[in-house]
Order: structure tokens, then sequence, then C-alpha cells
């Protein structure tokens, strides 16, 4: 029975009684040992490293015994690595590439020999990484990116310190980009120090094995831990990090408060190319370094390890607001901003101009990827939630580097020239072609009213499923968290609302923007309806119906107008009314009335929001009765009265109304919304039915 308390820096989480049912099946316990490993951020970041061992398996060509090594495939990460996302190799043939390999113009060509030498047929791609735990004799390897050892590996004098931590037990290589060479490397380096238990790769990452999964597992372990430990020991003897604090933090509120103002501004800034989605975060790690006084000198490094710059970008953009910057002034503020965001670009131009080769893929998109305001916070802009999420997880890591580094002697980062090499690798370039194509509302937030349920939840189901993220309102909590459970990771969210008052509106179109960096598409849904002769209508009967439907859409429009403003990427403002705004009909005196202002309101502001690119439009619904949350009240009951018939005949009654005579399904409102928001871009002031035709309602 293992027993391990001895780690401080990292989890140990063997399970004994988990290994044992794994018998002693090799390739689940390799696989077991990578998810434990990958559940610790501390010991690797998210989709770094890989993990692989060897065993004897019979050819199936000559019912021979062969040994197969089985590693992580290209992506996916160790944490969630299973059998689907691993390749297993012949070792002999991977061993025998060394023949035919011409050196290192010949990486890309080696990549493609991987599959020629495949045991599994099932097997993931084969990884640049591949050659590197091939060339090792050992049954059991981690290749990891702990923060504290790539610390050692980014410090300067970094062979010189992993003798000073490990003496000669440790091997040490310099950066050499991933690819056959540094396999070739790793192999010398043994071969030099036989009897060592791990390799230091320069600027990069960690070797470390074993002759069981288990030893692997503690093998590495013990060297994260003392690493860390060392780091730690340098830290306190050295009574600061990052040369100390220069500026205060914000207090929290504050630091929020200006978080949300800013982010909108960014976004619009980094939107230069195409629509980004924001994060914010203003984690401790991140707070002591955006306010010390080494952040000037460190922050245009850049990054070092390669999956914290292809992640980041090579170095962040850096935005220090003085005492006289008012953020609520848009248009000082952008003044202020622009020019920092054109500098970047023109930088992130020049670099790309200085390092290119002749076969280099075309530039991308030149705006930051990391924003850091110092007292404030970082913020990162990325295609989707998922990716700035991440992109924010790997500038921590790449700060925890640099403060180890930084404590241990002095950061180093890569050379410019290398870091490009790997960001414009044409293997990179490959991945990213393969990437499928783009939904049509990628990059776009949409906050939407009345979507616990109903019309107003078909409308966010609709909007997500087209590539938004979808920020879901509604007055009762209970109603978003169950609505919020059908959705993806990283794609909703939640802003408790209540639409009559104009702060709770502000306040929730602010969680939005603090949540995904902005709201490009405001979607009012949240409604009620009140069917009653004029003499039985009581004067709260109007006021609700004018404050929901009017007073809502009213509150809404001026906040969202407001954010998009700040954007200047244009946007999209959909209320839904009704048929009732257009047609007079008995019993319907204050919706009616409402649903008209609705309308014109929407007209109004079509006129005036046309500058900013801003489209205004209605959707006309009539008759949604399935799944429709108005007709679960008294309203269908009025109605079914109003006809002489019963409330569960009322589909069939619409139904035959129209001209069409469909059925009105709230999907059928949610694809008139897709409609206006992503089809008809150059409609604003309109008005689209979805009443299956009704003459009286018919606009022109
Ligand atoms: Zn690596």
């Amino acid at each position: 029975m293992h027993v391990q308390n001895k780690y401080q820096y990292v989890d140990y989480l063997w399970d004994d009684k988990k290994a044992a049912s794994l018998k002693d099946d090799q390739v689940a316990l390799f696989l077991y040992r990578s998810n434990i490993l990958g559940a610790d951020l501390r010991i690797t970041n998210y989709g770094g490293g890989n993990t692989s061992c060897k065993t004897i398996e019979k050819d199936p060509l000559t019912s021979e015994d062969v040994e197969v090594m089985w590693i992580k495939g290209s992506g996916g990460d160790i944490g969630t690595l299973s059998r689907s996302g691993i390749a297993g190799l012949y070792t002999s043939r991977l061993r025998n590439l060394k023949n035919v390999y011409k050196g290192l113009d010949d990486e890309d060509r080696m990549v493609g020999l991987f599959y020629h030498c495949l045991y599994d047929l099932d097997s993931k791609a084969p990884s640049i990484d591949t050659a590197l735990h091939g060339l090792l004799p050992f049954k059991h390897i981690d290749h990891l990116h702990p923060d504290a050892l790539i610390a050692v590996a980014a410090a300067k004098d970094s062979e010189k310190v992993t003798k000073e931590i490990w003496g000669d037990t440790m091997g040490w290589v310099p950066w050499q980009r991933p690819g056959f060479d540094l396999g070739i490397q790793l192999e010398q380096c043994l071969n030099n120090n036989p009897g060592i238990r791990g390799i230091v790769l320069g600027s990069h990452g960690l070797f470390t094995w074993g002759d069981t999964s288990y030893d692997c597992y503690i093998n590495s372990l013990e060297v994260i831990e003392k690493a860390s430990e060392f780091i730690e020991n340098k830290i306190k003897a050295k009574g600061n990090v990052f040369g100390g604090q220069k500026i205060n933090s914000l207090p929290k509120q504050e630091r929020i408060e200006k978080a949300t103002q800013l982010i909108p501004l960014f976004r619009g800034l980094c939107s230069s190319d195409r629509s980004m989605i924001g994060h914010f975060t203003d984690h401790e790690v991140v707070l002591e370094y955006i306010n010390s006084h080494d952040l000037e000198r460190l922050a245009p490094m850049g990054t070092s390890c390669p999956d914290h710059f292809l992640r980041t970008k090579i170095q962040p953009l850096v935005i220090s607001l003085g005492q006289n910057d008012n953020i609520s002034d848009n248009q000082s503020i952008i003044k202020k901003l622009e020019p920092a965001f054109a500098q970047y670009r023109q930088e992130y131009s020049d670099y790309y101009t200085n390092c290119k080769k002749d076969n280099s893929p075309a530039i991308r998109d030149p705006n930051p990827v990391i924003i850091l305001v110092p007292s404030v916070g970082m913020f990162s802009f990325a295609k989707n939630k998922q990716t700035a999420r991440v992109a924010s997880e790997f500038y921590i890591n790449a700060i925890n580097v640099m403060r180890g580094a930084e404590a241990i002697t002095a950061y180093t980062s890569l050379p410019r020239q290398e870091a490009f090499d790997i960001e414009y690798w044409l293997l990179e370039e490959a991945k990213l072609q393969r990437m499928p194509k783009e939904k049509p509302l990628t990059g776009k937030v949409a906050f939407i009213t009345g979507a616990g349920g109903g019309i107003g939840k078909a409308i966010a189901d609709k909007l997500a499923e087209e590539g938004a993220n979808v920020v879901l309102s509604d007055i009762v909590e209970e109603r978003l968290i169950e609505a919020i459970k059908t959705f993806k990771n990283d794609t909703a969210t939640y802003a408790i609302s209540d639409v009559t008052d104009h702060q709770s509106v502000e306040q929730a179109i602010e969680k939005a923007c603090l949540d995904f960096g902005g709201v490009d598409i405001i979607v009012h849904s949240a409604g009620l309806a009140i069917s009653k002769p004029i003499e039985d209508t009581t004067e709260k009967d109007w006021n609700i119906l004018q404050d929901v439907l009017v007073k809502g859409q009213f509150n809404l429009s001026k906040v969202g107008a407001s954010i998009m403003r700040k954007q200047n990427l244009g946007g999209n403002i959909v209320s839904i009314a009704s048929k009732n705004g257009l047609v007079a009909g008995p019993n319907n005196v204050a919706y009616g009335t409402a649903k008209a202002a609705q309308l014109h309101m929407s007209r109004l502001m079509a006129a005036e929001l046309a500058p900013d690119k801003i489209r205004v439009n209605t959707v006309n619904p009539d008759g949604v009765i399935v799944g429709s949350k108005i007709w679960e009240g008294a309203w269908a009951e009025g109605r079914a009265k109003a006809y002489g018939i019963t409330v569960e005949e009322l589909p069939a009654h619409y139904a035959k109304r129209n001209l069409l005579n469909e059925i009105i399904y709230p999907q059928d409102i949610a694809n008139a919304v897709f409609a206006l928001v992503a089809v008809l871009d150059k409609s604003t002031g309109n008005i689209v039915n979805v009443d299956g035709g009704m003459a009286t309602a018919f606009v022109r």
C-alpha cells in the first residue's frame, strides 16, 4: 500500500485500489497516470505535454512479439486522455527513421513518416513529440510543462541551476523546437549521462520516466516538488517577487466596475479583424505581477514555453490608466486607447515581416490576445469563450514561470525568430486550416430577456446553435438555473433582470459584458398578456403591460445601445411584439396598445441608431401556443372564452385562422430572430410576421 503525504506543491492522487483494478494492463495504467497528472494544473497546463508507455504486442502480419509505443496523439489534454486519444506505433520502425532523417529542414516530412510506423490502425494522429518518447528506451515516460520546471528551464544559466537542484541525476538539453532532432538530442543526453532520472528541456519543460506507471508518476511528482521548493526558498531569501509592488490594486468592487467599463472598449478595438469574445480575471497571481516594478521590463520580453505563446501571442498589451483618464467618457478614453492598439498591431506586423520566410503562411490577426491593466486585472480576447479563458490561464502559467525564473536567476525568453518559427509553422497552419467552418454567429454575444422558458428560451437555443454566446435573462433565478442546463460549457451564462427597472437592466447587461466582453444582440422577449374588456381592465393591468413591454424595451435598448456604441461594432436590437400591435380587436386595449408602442419605438430607434450600424427590428408572432409561457396563465382561458371554445382547441383554432393554416411554435419565432440578426443584414425598422399569414396584419 502506497501512502504519500510528503508533497506540498503537487497533488498525490494515486489510488492503489483503482490501479489494482486495472490489473497489469500497462496502457490502462498509463492512461490512469495521465489523467491524475492532468488533474493538477501545477503539474501541466491545459493541453500541455504528453505521456507514453511501451508494451509487447503480437504483430498481426508475422505473429512475432513486437514493441509498441502508446502515446498521446496530436491535440487533447492528458487530464481527459482515453484510448481514442492515443496512437500506437512500432518503436523499431520509429527508431529506424533516424536512417532517413536529413536534419532540421526535414522535420515536417518526419511527421508524415510517423504514419508509416503505426501499429494500431485506429490511432489518433501522432504528434510532433512522438520521436521524443520513441527514441528513449523507458517503459513509461512523462513529458510535462509544470510552471516550476519551465521556470528552471527559462532561468538564466538554466543548465547550472539544473545541476544545483538535482546534481548529476538530471540531464539538460538546450532549447530546440520539438521535432525529430530534439528526440535525437534526448537520446544523446541519456547516453552521455546514464542513470539520470529525467531531462530538463531548455525554455520548454521536462522529461521523466520509470519502469512502471507508478514509478514514473512518483518520479515526476518528486522532480516537480523539488523544483517548486527550490523556487519558494529562493523567493523567501529574496524577500519579494517582481521587484516588489509599485502600485496597489483598486478595491475589489472598483476593479470589477473598471473592468466592466473597459471590456467593451477593448473588445471593440480587438475586433478589427473579427468579432472577439472576452474574458476578465483579477486573480491574485495576475495582480502581483501587473502591479509590480518589473512589469515594464518583463511584459515586452514575451512568454517562453511554446504552449504559452501559441495561446497568448508572444507578448501582451499593457495599458496604464492615469488619474486623469476618465473611462466613462467614451471619446476621450478611445482617443487614448486607439493609438496603443494601433502600435501593438504595427509591432506585430513588424515582427511578422522581420521573421517571415518564403513559405510562411499569411499574417494572422495582429490584435493583442492579452491586455494587462495595472491595478485592475487581465483581459483576454479570442474567437470564443473557451479560447479566451484558456489564453488567460496560460498567461497565468507564464507569469508563474517568470516569477520562478526571476527568483532563481533571471527570466530569459525565446529569441523572436524561434517564437515565429513555431507560431507560423506550416504544421500549425495546417491544423488551423483543418478547423471546422465557423457558424454565422461565432464571436457574437446575445442577451435575451424572458429566456427562462418559452419563446425566449427557444431564441437563446437557436442563437447558441448558430454560434452565439448567449446571456439568458429573466426575473426568476430558478427558471434561469433550469434553462442554462441545456447549454454547453462556456457558451451561456445568465443574469437576473427586472426589465421594468433601469438599474436592474444595467447590472444584467454589465454582467454580460464581464462574462463575454460585451453585447451585440439584444432580444426583448420578456412579456405577459392580459385580455380584458376595457371596463374590466384595471390601472394595474395597464401599468404592468406598459412597464414590462414598453418601458422594458426602452430600458434594454438604452443600455444595449450604449454598450454597442462603446464597442463600435454595430449591433442588433430585436423586440418580440405581436400581431395585436397592428390589428384592432375586442378585449385587448391594454395589451394591443403596449404592443403598438413597442412597434413604433423600434422604428424610432432604427432611425436614430442607424448611423452606428445598430439595426432595430421587430418580430410579430401570433398564436404561439405550444411551449409558450404566456398560455400557461389566464390568457389562454380568456381567449378560449372569447372564441367560445376550450383551451385544448386553441392551437387548431389559431392554425385555421391564418392563411397558411399553420400552428406557430416558439422555434418559428427564434428562426425569425436569427434571420434578422444574421441574414437580413441590410434591414432595419422592419417587422417580420411569424403568424402563418394574417391579411389584417400585413404591414404593406
Ligand atoms: Zn512540450
